[in-house]
């Protein structure tokens, strides 16, 4: 790199960093990505599975060359209680089109980082941003645990802590109800045990929610994907909830992989990774401020994650691809001020970013007020369903039928969902 100097500088080289890089160099520019890990993706972790559609917008038809996993074609909820559990399933053929895919996040941010290197973009690893060099209260750069470099224009996209944003007071520390902690295990299995556990094709993969059992009563999900030899299976929980109740998390973790529903689906697998990383909670009042003279904020270090529909590198990749738009903007201007940047919330702004995170701004909120419902009571009343639809014995069906149906009473379950209603609607009607 000529005099240590880019156009624009990106700090990290998740999905975020990558993609800004990749767009920032297929339009010529002079960029340099800068990462802390040895080799792209070495310490990155996620569920996880990518989604086809931003993806491919930067990196069209990656499946046919990318490390991907398995094409996701079956997306299912578990709802668990103490011993049992309903499943519901959605199976879909791609047909052509694919709507995700998993990955293993060491193999995929090693590749897209080699895509970005292809397209023109300067990588440096192993190389720690200590912070923003300011000059004259602007930002021109940054300090490395080596060198200084400098650019036009930083683009930071270090991810949930961001160090970074939050050294020029563009964002706070997030609080701990605004934070969910999440730990991973990665399972081996043979590829054909795994496709005849979860009634796969080669190429097939599944993902799975879980709610409820050893995670009742507390704002928790489980997690569950199929990789080609591997289970990913884990869990996140809201850190000030985790913290109250005191739980330790592999606990909850082991409780649900002993789980009569669950543990069939890993049993003699063997555990190869153990991993644990916050996810921001992704509200729209949390969204800091993403520009100012000469800087851009993408991805989580921003806080564009929707937790309710599991999104986020692909909010990563699309903000990183706005930021980038909006600096060659800004550098064909020659104007790197705030004002040029604001185009960058401009494109946000009209973008599913900002409209799904506004839409989405107190669903956490609402969730954790009626945890309950959700995670206890609507997971029990759906097992008795089942029970009762299923036993056959001496027990008169009506018997039954009055049973279940003065529990669902009692119990309160209409009453309870009214909320959920009115909640559903709010989200279709509001702006
Ligand atoms: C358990 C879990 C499950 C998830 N599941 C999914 C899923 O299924 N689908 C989905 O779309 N999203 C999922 N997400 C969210 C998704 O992983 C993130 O939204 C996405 O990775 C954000 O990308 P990013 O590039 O902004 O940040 P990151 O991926 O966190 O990348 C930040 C990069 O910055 C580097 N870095 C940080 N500080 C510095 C520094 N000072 N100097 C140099 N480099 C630095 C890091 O090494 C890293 O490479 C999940 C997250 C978790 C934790």
């Amino acid at each position: 790199m000529e005099n240590n100097r880019a156009e624009v500088i990106i700090v990290g080289a998740g999905p975020a960093g990558v993609s800004a890089a990749t767009v920032l160099a297929r339009a010529g520019k002079k960029v340099l990505l800068i990462d802390r890990a040895d080799k792209a993706g070495d310490k990155n972790m996620f569920g996880g599975c990518i989604y086809a559609k931003q993806t491919a917008e930067i990196f069209p038809q990656f499946w046919q060359s990318a490390p991907v996993e398995r094409s996701v074609t079956e997306q299912k909820i578990v709802m668990l209680t103490d011993y049992d559990s309903t499943q519901y399933s959605y199976r879909y053929s791609s047909k052509g089109s694919y709507k995700a895919f998993t990955v293993i996040r060491s193999k995929w941010d090693n590749w897209c980082v080699k895509e970005a290197q292809k397209a023109g973009a300067y990588f440096a690893p192993k190389t720690l941003v200590k912070e923003l060099l300011i000059e004259n209260g602007k930002v021109v750069g940054v300090k490395t645990q080596f060198e200084n470099y400098y650019a036009d224009i930083v683009i930071i996209a270090d991810g949930v802590n961001s160090l970074l944003a939050k050294q020029i007071g563009l964002r706070k520390e997030f609080n701990d109800e605004d934070l969910t902690i999440n730990v991973k295990e990665v399972i081996k299995l043979h590829p054909e045990r795994l496709q005849d556990r979860f009634q796969l094709d080669e190429n097939q993969g599944c993902a799975v929610r879980i709610l409820g059992g050893p995670l009742k009563d507390i704002f928790a999900m489980g997690f569950l994907y199929t990789n080609k030899d591997t289970v990913s299976i884990g869990l996140g929980v809201s850190l000030d909830e985790l913290k109250k109740k005191k739980i330790p998390i592999y606990e909850m973790l082991e409780e649900l992989k002993s789980h009569p529903s669950i543990a069939p689906y890993i049993k003699d697998g063997e555990v190869i990774e153990y991993s644990a990383h916050m996810i921001p909670e992704g509200s729209f009042n949390n969204i800091p401020k993403v520009y100012d003279n000469r800087v851009m904020v993408i991805g989580d270090a921003a806080g564009f994650v929707n937790n309710i529909h599991l999104e986020g590198t692909n909010l990563a990749m699309l903000s990183g691809r706005l930021a980038a738009e909006t600096a060659i903007f800004a550098i064909e201007k020659g104007d790197f001020s705030a004002s040029t940047l604001s185009l960058y919330y401009q494109k946000l702004k009209n973008s599913i970013i900002i409209k799904d995170l506004r839409t989405h701004n107190n669903t956490v909120k609402f969730m954790k007020k009626h945890i309950k419902t959700l995670t206890g009571l609507l997971p029990e009343i759906a097992c008795d369903f089942f029970e009762v639809l299923s036993s056959a014995d001496e027990i008169p069906k009506r018997a039954k039928y009055r049973r279940l149906v003065s529990k669902i009473l009692r119990s309160g379950l209409i009453l309870k969902m009214i909320p959920f209603a009115f909640f559903a609607m709010e989200k279709c009607i509001k702006r």
